[in-house]
């Protein structure tokens, strides 16, 4: 029997994050008909305004999936069976889009990592200048990894792709980062970016995205993967009236169009700033306990979320489930190679100080339950720094 529990559930696991009330109300109206008029205004404002939120000036699609599709739509309508494409080992997630890229045909080279540092450009650029042949089709890379909580740089590995002078083409992954940390697909000459709805959006699961550039969109017109639902000039075609070549998920586009509101009434760069504090903050106080933080480089932090390590002989999961029982609270368990050695603690999305206090705090206290060995103090470490930086903002 479920007994009522007062309060809201603290969901701070990296991804699904909290959908905040204004896109739960926006979603929460009646469907609408996909074919008229009304549909095409809304639809002309989310597929314009997430061309903002990646920072380009050419298409964006959104398809009904999670982040998986999405994957699968960036692999299908730019490569072919047998391409060669380069990817790294950066963690779990790098890993599951490897292996479907080798599902499909595509012969991988996969650069390890020891899952503690991201993706290192002078390999890629290696790499590249090693191909003479120019055999290497793409360039493959997940910007947040959010399986160590590591964030690779992608503006230097689109200058190693340069200084290699290679063709390839680049595909990014920001599933964990768009509207959380800063992204610029024109910018960086992106070739691809996949992202999806139930992190840095604020949405529910269920939008996966493709940013398009004018050399993948090329690519796409001579490739020869065959694909019908994933096709992105089927849907390029219907987007030129704002309509959709099956049955678009409406209500959900009723909460991007809420998301990309909220996020330019805060402004892009603050919400990147926010974002970047939460990071420290937790960062501090994990520190403080006397723990150990997964990534290993500070110019690779996460500001999405943050792994950390379990004292030798300590299991992750089991103070996972301390916290959710006394706390109800959901933090991110350890995928893959990190399995019960980490845990991940989401600081992503509709937060603000007092609710990354309090996630803290149930860490602090879910460590003293679980008899982990810690220094207290983790909590007030990130006060002092919140209301430090709060101080030097008004001063
Ligand atoms: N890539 C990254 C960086 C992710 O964090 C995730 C999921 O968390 C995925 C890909 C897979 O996306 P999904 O589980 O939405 O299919």
């Amino acid at each position: 029997m479920t007994t009522f529990k007062s309060g809201r559930h603290f969901l701070q696991i990296p991804g699904p994050s909290n959908v905040p009330d204004r896109i739960l109300h926006a979603i929460g109206r009646p469907t609408i008909d996909h074919r008229g008029p009304e549909f095409q205004k809304l639809s002309e404002e989310v597929l314009i305004g997430s061309r903002r939120i990646f920072k380009t000036s050419g298409p964006v699609v959104v398809f009904p999936t999670s982040g998986t599709g999405a994957w699968e739509a960036a692999l299908l309508n730019t490569l072919s069976p047998g391409d060669k494409v380069l990817m790294c080992e950066t963690g779990h997630f790098a890993t599951l889009w490897y292996k479907m890229a080798r599902k499909f045909g595509l012969q991988v080279d996969f650069v390890p990592t020891d899952w503690r540092h991201g993706v290192d450009p002078q390999i890629v650029e290696d790499k590249l200048k090693a191909d003479s042949g120019q055999r290497i089709k793409s360039v493959n890379i997940v910007h947040n990894e959010t399986s160590t909580g590591v964030l690779s740089r992608v503006a230097e590995v689109r200058q190693a792709i340069d200084n290699a002078g290679h063709p390839a083409l680049f595909m990014v992954d920001t599933i964990s980062s768009l509207g959380s940390t800063d992204y610029r697909h024109e910018e960086w000459q992106v070739d691809v970016t996949v992202g999806c709805s139930q992190k840095g959006l604020m949405l529910p699961p269920g939008l996966g995205f493709n940013a398009i550039s004018e050399k993948a969109l090329e690519a796409s017109r001579a490739n020869t993967f065959v694909r019908h639902f994933w096709d992105w000039n089927d849907m390029l075609h219907a987007n030129e009236n704002f309509f959709y070549p099956s049955t678009p998920c409406t209500n959900l586009l009723f909460g991007l169009r809420e998301s990309i509101k909220m996020l330019e009434e805060e402004g892009l760069d603050k919400v990147f700033a926010r974002h970047a504090r939460f990071g420290e903050a937790t960062r501090r106080a994990v520190r403080s306990w006397g723990l150990e933080i997964l990534c290993q480089e500070s110019f690779e932090y996460s500001p999405v979320l943050t792994a950390v390590l379990m004292p030798q002989g300590k299991g992750a999961d089991a103070l996972r489930k301390v916290i959710l029982d006394n706390f109800d609270m959901s933090l991110g368990n350890g995928l893959g190679k990190v399995a019960d050695k980490v845990f991940r603690i989401g600081h992503l999305g509709d937060l603000n100080d007092l609710s990354l206090i309090g996630t803290l705090a149930g860490v602090e206290m879910g460590l003293e339950l679980g008899g982990v060995e810690h220094t207290k103090g983790g909590v007030a470490a990130a006060m002092d720094y919140l209301s430090a930086e709060r101080g030097a903002a008004k001063a």
